[in-house]
């Protein structure tokens, strides 16, 4: 197994890591009740996903 020589400076690793950086998640609009939702997901306020209802969204009981 190779094994790095040296052991990196704090600054180094710092530096590596300047293009980490969370980006927002990309939203997409529902085609149902046109609220924003996560692309490739079930809606969550009415359940809808590819133009059908799939799961029920509970009601605040
Ligand atoms: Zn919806």
């Amino acid at each position: 197994m190779p094994l790095p020589k040296r052991r990196h400076s704090h600054t180094r690793g710092a530096k590596r890591r300047t293009h980490w950086k969370l980006s927002a998640p990309t939203l997409s609009t529902c085609s149902k009740c046109g609220t924003t939702k996560m692309a490739h997901h079930i809606c969550p306020s009415c359940g809808y996903y590819g133009g059908r209802e799939v799961i029920t969204p509970k009601k605040s009981e």
